[in-house]
């Protein structure tokens, strides 16, 4: 046990912690060496997907690491286009290669900083580098977990007096999305066709989405698989979780209307989900662990976990409208005010006997606050386009225009630095002919 730590890897938190590589030591770089967090990667140099860490506004790149000796993992493990196996090694593992990647990045350690001919493979600039999926996702499962915005939704579609469903305190609501369509952040989003039902008319057409929206959450991805038939007990549920991307869920909200009676979502959320490149370990966001909002009624006894087990992650939705340069902060609103934590809707999920596996995604749900600037949703925002949004530029807008770019961020703030998640980012383009 180190001196002051209470577990060994906690070292890896030190505020005080500084890197050699000096722009992680910026104190607004999204990744400081408290961060590292696990991406997948390619170059001009190296076409190939392989595995890195983000420090600064550079990545290292593993298999070279491993290939010199540096690290107990074969190379091999890293030459790979997912996380997939790193993640199958198990928490143990990653932990330990997290405690030896922050030691050789630490300031204080000259045993890669100076042999510069393995940095100088080892290093590439993120600026030079092509970010890939980092997982293979075998299932997503997207949650409706903010009380704020399950109000929101209710008050606007039902009966505000009467906006959350009874359900909706007991049961963190959920459905099983598409993982095939989950694309990392840069990929561009093509506007979705589909059936549309208009207010006066007998019959739907088939057509351009008019009501493009998107869904600022977060997402987790597993790290521990569990059996077919057994439940995930909610007090061990985080250690099943790996690590944390933003996640922006497109919805088309006509195509949702017409089709989501009686089985939920289909078409509306099936075209994209982008998810930003770079996993944000567990490990890392411990130190913004805090209490989530006070549960009442009590949940169920499979849904109970002491202590604190939300996340003070600061959230931030700019669109860049299209035809302008710059981009415009349209939200801000925070992960920990989720009324159901990660570990009940993991807990919630398995409860009937559904097995998870490792990269399963598990969206947060649409995240909002209890402001009109705090929404995680233009559907909220605009009030189902009554109130349109008066941008900088000189824009309107109530949805998703062709061209627009809408980039989520995220950070956790620490003292004198933070923990961020770079840019999850997504240009929409206009639909394809339909016939
Ligand atoms: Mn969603």
């Amino acid at each position: 046990m180190t001196a002051g730590y209470a577990n060994d890897w906690e070292v890896t938190n030190d505020a005080k912690l500084r890197s050699w590589v000096e722009s992680a030591n910026a104190s607004d770089s999204d990744f400081p060496i408290q961060n590292l967090p696990f991406g997948v990667f390619s170059d001009s140099v190296n076409a190939s997907p392989r595995v890195g860490v983000a420090i600064g506004d550079v990545i290292v790149d593993l298999g070279v690491l491993a290939r010199e000796g540096l690290l107990v993992q074969d190379a091999d493990l890293f030459a790979r286009s997912s996380l997939n196996a790193l993640i199958e090694t198990g928490r143990t593992q990653w932990r330990a290669l997290r405690v030896r990647l922050s030691s050789l990045l630490d300031a204080r350690n000259t045993e890669l900083r100076a042999n510069a001919d393995v940095c100088q493979r080892a290093l590439v600039g993120q600026a030079d580098a092509c970010m890939h999926r980092p997982v293979d996702i075998p299932g997503y499962t997207d949650f409706y977990s903010s009380r704020e915005h399950a109000t929101n939704v209710g008050a606007m579609f039902r009966d505000p007096k009467n906006a959350l469903l009874p359900n909706w305190l007991e049961i963190p609501i959920g459905y099983n999305g598409r993982a095939s369509s989950v694309v990392v952040s840069g990929t561009p989003v093509t506007r979705p066709n589909g059936q549309i039902k208009l207010p006066d008319a007998e019959r739907p057409i088939f057509g351009a989405c008019r009501k493009l929206d998107l869904e600022l959450e977060m997402g987790f991805i597993v790290g521990a698989s569990s059996a077919l038939g057994e439940a995930i007990a909610c007090e061990r549920a985080e250690d099943h979780i790996f690590g944390m991307v933003l996640l922006n869920d497109w919805s088309a909200r006509d195509i949702q209307q017409w089709e989501y009676v009686p089985l939920g979502p289909f078409n509306s959320k099936a075209f994209a989900t982008t998810i930003s490149p770079w996993i944000v370990t567990l490990d890392a966001l411990e130190p913004f662990r805090c209490q989530q909002p006070e549960q009442s009624p009590q949940p169920l006894p499979y849904l109970r976990h002491a202590g604190p087990h939300a996340f003070d992650v600061a959230l931030e939705v700019d669109l860049r409208a299209a035809g302008e340069q710059q981009a415009q902060t349209i939200s801000r609103t925070n992960f920990r005010l989720m009324y159901w934590t990660m570990a009940q809707q993991l807990a919630h999920h398995t409860s009937g006997g559904c097995n998870v596996r490792v990269g399963d995604l598990m969206g947060s749900g649409t995240i909002s606050g209890e402001t009109s600037d705090a929404c995680g949703s233009l559907l909220e925002s605009t009030w189902n386009g009554q109130r349109p949004l008066h941008l900088a530029c000189g824009q309107e807008r109530t949805f998703i225009e062709d061209g627009d770019e809408l980039i989520l961020r995220g950070w956790c703030q620490g003292d004198g630095y933070r923990v961020g998640f770079g840019a999850c980012a997504g240009q929409v383009l206009p639909a394809k002919e339909t016939a």
